[in-house]
Formats: C-alpha cells, sequence, structure tokens
C-alpha cells in the first residue's frame, strides 16, 4: 500500500506484528487518509518499530509514553490522523497509567496494542497478559498472578471503543481497525500479535482455534454496555470484534471545542521563539 516504506523489517519471520501493521496501513489507506496526513506514535518493545515501516509521519517514543505524544500530536494539530501503536508490556505494564487516562479522555486517536503475552524483544520475560501458569525465563513456575484484562480496564474507564482484533485474520483484522478510525474518540483495538520466537503458549493455532468472532453473532449489540461486559469478564472464552461502542460519547475534541493546526493559532504572548518552534514541528 501507500504507506509502506522501503525499510525491511526485522521482526522473526512469521511474527504477527507483520499483520497487524499490514492491516493497519490497509485500513488508513481504506479510510481515505494519506501519509501526509496520518502520524504513527510507538512506544519501545518490537512493535516500537512500526513508525520505521511506514511511510508517515512517524515518532519511536518512551517506553509506556507513547500515548501521551499521541495526544499532544492530536491537540496539536486535530486535523491530523493520530495512530498509537505498541506492545502489551509497553501499554499494560509501565505504561499502563497512561492508558486509563487516554481512554478518560476519549481523544480521538487509534490504539493498535500487538498483544503477544510476552516481551518479545528483551527475549521472553513475562508481560501483564501473560497466563498466570506460563513458564517463562522469569517466571520458571509461571508468574502466579491473574493476566490483566486490558478490555476490562478500558470498560471501567468510560472507553467509547473497544475491540480485539488478530493478526492472522487479515480481511477481518482491517475492518476492525477501519471501524476504531471511523469512531470519533478513543478507539483501543487489542490485537493478538503472536510472537513465535518466546511464545509457544499463545501460537496462531490456539488463537485460530479459541477466538469467538462476534461480528458473527447476530444477536449482539457493541452498544449494549451489559452485553459487552459480560463478553469482556467471560473467563471460558476469548472474542474478536467490536465488543463495545458508545456513538453518543462526545470525544475531548468535540467537548472542548478543540480545532485547528496549533502551527495556525494567534501568537501574541507567546515567548519569543517558542512558536517557531511549534511551527517547525507541525
Ligand atoms: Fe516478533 Fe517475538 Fe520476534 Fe519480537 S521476538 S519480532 S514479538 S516473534
Amino acid at each position: 500500500t501507500d504507506f509502506k516504506s522501503d525499510k525491511q523489517p526485522t521482526w522473526c519471520p512469521g511474527c504477527g506484528d507483520f499483520g497487524t501493521m499490514n492491516g493497519m496501513m490497509k485500513a488508513l489507506a481504506n479510510t481515505g487518509n494519506s501519509p501526509d496526513d496520518t502520524f504513527v506514535v510507538a512506544g519501545i518493545g518490537c512493535s516500537g518499530k512500526i513508525g520505521t515501516y511506514m511511510r508517515s509521519y512517524a515518532l519511536h517514543g518512551v517506553h509506556g509514553r507513547a500515548l501521551p505524544v499521541g495526544t499532544g500530536v492530536k491537540l496539536a494539530n486535530p486535523d491530523l490522523e493520530v495512530m498509537v501503536a505498541g506492545g502489551d508490556g509497553d501499554g499494560y505494564s509501565i505504561g499502563v497509567g497512561h492508558f486509563i487516562h487516554a481512554v478518560r479522555r476519549n481523544i480521538d486517536i487509534t490504539y493498535v496494542v500487538m498483544d503477544n503475552r510476552i516481551y518479545g524483544l528483551t527475549k521472553g520475560q513475562a508481560s501483564p497478559t501473560s497466563r498466570s501458569d506460563f513458564e517463562t525465563a522469569t517466571t520458571p513456575e509461571g508468574s502466579k498472578q491473574p493476566p490483566v484484562n486490558p478490555l476490562a480496564l478500558a470498560l471501567s474507564a468510560g472507553g467509547s471503543f473497544i475491540a480485539q482484533s488478530f493478526s492472522s485474520h487479515a480481511q477481518r483484522h482491517t475492518e476492525i481497525i477501519e471501524e476504531a478510525i471511523n469512531h470519533d474518540g478513543f478507539s483501543l483495538v487489542n490485537t493478538f500479535s503472536p510472537c513465535v520466537t518466546f511464545n509457544d503458549v499463545d501460537t496462531y493455532d490456539y488463537f485460530r482455534d479459541s477466538l469467538v468472532d462476534l461480528g458473527e453473532e447476530e444477536d449482539y449489540d457493541p452498544s449494549d454496555r451489559e452485553q459487552a461486559k459480560d463478553k469482556i469478564l467471560d473467563s471460558e472464552k476469548e472474542y474478536m470484534g467490536v465488543l463495545y461502542q458508545d456513538d453518543d460519547a462526545q470525544s475531548y475534541e468535540q467537548a472542548h471545542g478543540v480545532e485547528g493546526n496549533m502551527a495556525d493559532i494567534d501568537t501574541d504572548g507567546a515567548p519569543d521563539g517558542a512558536m517557531d518552534l511549534v511551527r517547525e514541528f507541525y
């Protein structure tokens, strides 16, 4: 697609991040965006390299801090399509505080978490979404802690769009990201992206066999918060698709009248040189 840069990814062959990124690029193109109006912010981890592989504006940020940077980018120039990408370690461990507050602010950005339930870049330690009995380098007898449920965190923080996807279901994954982009407000797409090198439990086969697609359940209504809560807290099954969407929720920008490019604002009163710096960046 238009969004693919000429850099070859250094991800391990077969890594789920390939499929996740391809879906993001297709969804951006299908929703009428171009690399010139798109800004991708990434955290630290294998997924953090994504901005290098996409031909858009991009920033490879600090561990766990991609969301505040994405928030700043969106508020400085609301005309940009802002997508934030990261891993489960980046987003749900060191970044979990930012995650909760980004959800409740409901700024119109799309957050794609490449959830492989392991720290891949640092070679196989348990992450916040690892199963309690998953034996890793740092948890030889399992972590003995229940995994974080990111969808439940988002629902309890007032999330207006909560979805789950799978990197290997290319067409469905693209559709889910498109819906996230089209949503006015903060969109979470927790995307299972298997780590083929360090996680032999949460594999492609596991997700293919176990994921239930809510898009195929005719009586499922994502605007029904009670139904969403039941699915999100279901300990027997895992779901993909849009679990919850509140179309009536106002985005931060709508609620507070944020509009226009910061580079165009009246500079009277700004410290000398400050606005020149801002213009240089935006
Ligand atoms: Fe992907 Fe795992 Fe390799 Fe990282 S270590 S690139 S997550 S397969």
